[in-house]
């Protein structure tokens, strides 16, 4: 059968299609580029968002559209509305989140109890979803509240992976020819506290088994680290860079988000990581406009991210989502304010990410190349990210997709560094 996989939101939604696309090549079927060349299609849905919601739904419609005559709703969204998914057209079976491991054995009809295909080689899923780095899926679930999250509602309780399949993943992945690793969950930092372990366990035991070139940790709940969890940077193949998610800078607007977070906790651990590793890069989420937000408390907020020098991130409206503590806070702050405040922020987020690409102007680095583009006469513009997410482009007369090249770092423009192949 040709089969279209399709995801909307987060790494670990890309993770767990490729994880399917895996299951369905080792079952012998072909993965297709785009929807109209395809039998069956499967969507992993986001619900982060009102708007990832909409475009969840839209994406199960434009397939249909597209003359796809089975389709499969899983994913966030669908595992909150499975009525409403289930009545999207040309919808064969709903696989809501706590069944999405079988969801390929069930599609295919087979037992899951005995659906134990051998992991093949990982090959990039052709079309949009084409990527370099492999994400690899170590935990799922979380057993935190904070209360503006739908993703702890729709996910479940937090549950790791046996550190056995993740290096069996790993290793697949390697095989296919991967250069990158990157590892994912819904609470990355909550991994092994099911059995005793931590993360540290996991990621000392990926470098000492497996020929992992580069390791990449998404993003980490701060409450989940310790100083002495930055030295795991002695090793150089664990990409210097973290995304870690603060929400607001505020204590008393963390306090009504329910994070186990503070102002002055945060400070004491981004001092621990850059003294380890002084350039690590610091990425981070930002909500304005959360229920009650003061212009004081957005003020601190401000302030906060200006003192930590962050080198990038998302900065998010408070997006009310039904189900979530928050939606029924009283103090709902206006849509223009949210927006406002936004605005504010990403240009404090902008000017230290700006900062930050400055001091590597000159220097060589290694990239990964994950997108290439021909260019007539210039040959291939490729674009990919250093250790320390940089985002690079440069020129080459052939595509370097995949490719990893030494670069000195030019001119940086709308968040991109022009660089030059040495
Ligand atoms: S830690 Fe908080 S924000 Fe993150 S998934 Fe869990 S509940 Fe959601």
């Amino acid at each position: 059968m040709k089969i279209f996989l399709d995801t909307i939101g987060c790494r670990l939604n890309q993770a767990e299609i490729e994880q399917m696309a895996r299951q369905f090549r080792a079952a012998g079927h072909e993965i297709v580029a785009a929807a109209e060349h395809a039998e069956l299609a499967v969507v992993n849905t986001c619900a982060v968002t009102t708007q990832a919601a909409s475009d969840s739904r839209s994406k199960i419609r434009s397939i249909a559209r597209a003359g796809v005559e089975q389709i499969v709703p899983t994913g966030c969204w669908t595992t909150l509305q499975p009525k409403e998914a289930a009545a999207l057209p040309n919808v064969l079976r709903v696989v809501t989140n706590d069944q999405k491991d079988f969801l390929v054995a069930k599609t295919l009809n087979l037992e899951p109890s005995n659906f134990d295909l051998e992991p093949i080689e990982r090959a990039p899923i052709p079309g949009l979803h084409r990527r370099t780095r492999a994400f690899i899926k170590v935990q799922d679930g979380c057993d935190n509240k904070c209360t503006f999250c739908i993703t702890t509602v729709a996910r479940g309780e937090g549950r790791s992976r046996p550190l056995a399949e993740v290096i069996r993943d790993i290793n697949s992945a390697l095989a296919g020819d991967s250069k990158e690793i990157v590892l994912t969950g819904v609470h990355l930092g909550s991994w092994g506290q099911d059995f005793a372990h931590h993360l540290r366990d996991l990621v000392k035991t990926i470098l000492r088994e497996t020929d992992v070139k580069r390791l990449r940790l998404s993003s980490l709940e701060p409450w989940d680290l310790d100083a002495d969890f930055f030295q795991l940077w002695q090793d150089k193949r664990l990409m210097p860079h973290l995304h870690l998610p603060l929400q607001s800078g505020s204590e008393s607007t963390l306090r009504r988000m329910a994070r186990k977070t503070t102002p002055d906790s945060f400070r004491e651990l981004i001092k621990a990581a850059r003294k380890v590793v002084p350039e690590i890069a610091i990425t981070t989420d930002i909500i304005t406009g959360f229920p009650g937000e003061t212009e004081d408390e957005f003020s601190e907020t401000l302030d906060f991210v200006k003192e930590i020098q962050f080198t990038g991130g998302h900065v998010f409206s408070y997006s009310p989502r039904p189900g979530t503590g928050a939606a029924k806070m009283k103090g709902q702050v206006r849509h223009e304010l949210r927006k406002k405040r936004n605005h504010i922020i990403q240009e404090a987020m902008e000017e230290s990410a700006d900062s930050y690409r400055g001091k590597f102007i000159g220097q060589k680095m290694s990239v990964l190349w994950e997108s290439i583009t021909e260019f007539g006469e210039y040959g291939w513009r490729m674009e990919g990210w250093t250790g320390n997410y940089l985002r690079v482009s440069a020129f080459a007369p052939s595509p370097r997709w995949n490719e990893m090249d030494d670069v000195v770092l030019g001119e940086a423009g709308d968040g991109v560094v022009k660089g030059e192949i040495v």
